[in-house]
């Protein structure tokens, strides 16, 4: 495969951007690669790179686009939008229909704001949080990420790990210090420190995790979780950014019969736009500015152009639930396939799955949290990526990121999928 001016445009991206490129994970340095492709355009299932090479996405720019890309009906929308004015900083009706439309996904969510992206709603939601209890800790769990806000970078999952940190330099030795982390989905261990932490404002996850690549959460787990903060008085907060319109519409809350008092939204409902939200029970978020003195602002949250994306799209899924059921049956049988190729093939891997959601680890133990992850195996991960890449197939240049699948894959994609990993499986073990 030709990708010779994707490398001479990372040589001159690296002169005017760090590493050259916007978000970490993007320089697929950590599978051992020079460069990264660059793109220049996307449609359904399939990225066209600037040396004309056609791909297979299973990244879905890490979550939105769950349609696929350039949905005809969200263009169509979009369209519409520029036409109207690209941004006013001025309320508009569409912020409030997506506000109703959210509420009405998430009975959990009496209220909610908008931001620009995940990680502006997570920062908010956390400090919500502490205002609301007047307590300063904030508990969350290894491996899992919430944006890249200080309190909320220690052992924060993919974009760090995937360049062997766990935290990030620059993060004051008092912000860490209110932080406590702990490994997902140990009962014994969330038990033991809530029995002496006093301070803890909030417990902050992801109900799905998808930055150590995909965990599987256990009911219990979740539920214990709920029984916990509702007797310690400790605001719930799923970060939801991921699973969100993703798992099911009404999100993991939805699949698993949880509720949290705060849920953190991004990436589907801004359609492949720039958006976050946060949003939960009435009397926390009657905390925020304007009405309490909790501050929170945007010059873009609640941008025109992202809302009308967001709420063709959320309006597609919520005509349609039928999709949801879809993309489960396709993925499982993808990753039945996938099984059954680790088997013919005798390959260290194990796949954790769950709606349109994989991530295959190269491990032979089961993966159920951050050291399971960071157990598996580097170097099958990096030739499984290389050789797929090969093969015209856009797997997470990570193996601490889930395979995002969409409703626009289709056959030709999942046949292709099946022999690249065929492919890549042989490549293992030469
Ligand atoms: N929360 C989760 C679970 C995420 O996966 C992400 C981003 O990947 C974020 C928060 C941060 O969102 P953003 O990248 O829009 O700031």
């Amino acid at each position: 495969m030709n990708i010779k001016k994707s490398g001479e445009i990372f040589e001159r991206s690296q002169k005017s951007i760090p590493g050259g490129v916007n978000s970490p994970v993007r320089a697929f340095k950590s599978v051992d690669r020079q460069y990264p492709i660059f793109i220049e355009t996307a449609k359904g299932s399939r990225l066209y790179d600037v040396d004309g090479n056609e791909y297979t996405d299973c990244i879905g720019s890490w979550g939105p686009m769950l349609l696929g890309h350039n949905n005809e009906r969200v263009l169509e929308a979009v369209k519409k939008s520029l036409d109207e004015g690209t941004s006013f900083g001025l309320p508009t009706e569409k912020e409030v229909e997506l506000a109703e439309l959210i509420k009405e996904c998430y009975p959990s969510i009496d209220k909610v704001r908008l931001t620009t992206s995940g990680t502006e709603a997570a920062m908010a939601a956390v400090r919500l949080a502490r205002a609301y209890t007047q307590k300063n800790k904030i508990i969350k769990f290894e491996g899992c990420y919430h944006g890249h806000s200080d309190s909320l970078m220690v052992k924060a999952g993919s974009g760090l790990l995937t360049f062997g940190h766990q935290d990030s330099n620059g993060i004051t030795e008092g912000v860490m210090k209110d932080t406590i982390t702990l490994p997902f989905g140990n009962s014994e261990k969330l038990i033991e420190i809530l029995d002496s932490e006093e301070e803890a404002a909030c417990i902050i996850l992801e109900p799905v995790p998808a930055n150590m690549g995909l965990i599987i959460p256990e009911e219990g787990f979740l539920k214990l979780l709920r029984e916990k903060c509702t007797e310690k008085n400790i605001v719930l907060i799923f970060d939801e950014v991921i699973s969100g319109f993703r798992v099911s519409l009404g999100g993991a809350q939805e699949l698993f019969n949880i509720t949290p008092d705060l849920t953190v939204l991004g990436k589907i409902i801004g359609g492949g736009f720039p958006v976050g939200a946060f949003g939960g029970k009435k009397e926390i978020m009657d905390m925020v500015a304007p009405v309490g003195n909790v501050y929170h602002a945007g010059t873009l949250s609640g941008n025109p152009v992202s809302v009308s994306a967001g709420l063709e799209t959320i309006n597609i899924l919520k005509e349609n639930r039928e999709i949801y059921n879809t993309l489960e049956k396709r993925t499982k049988e993808l990753v039945l396939r996938i099984e059954e190729l680790i088997e013919k093939y005798n390959i260290k891997a194990t796949v954790n799955h769950i709606g349109s959601l994989y991530t295959i680890f190269f491990s032979d133990k089961k993966v159920e949290n951050l050291e399971d992850a960071m157990a598996t195996d580097d170097k099958a991960y990096n030739t499984y990526f290389s050789s797929m890449l090969e093969d015209g197939i856009i797997v997470p240049p990570s193996k601490y990121e889930a395979h995002f699948i969409s409703w626009a894959h289709n056959n030709e994609d999942f046949e292709k999928l099946i022999a690249g990993v065929e492919k890549s499986f042989i490549a293992i073990n030469q």
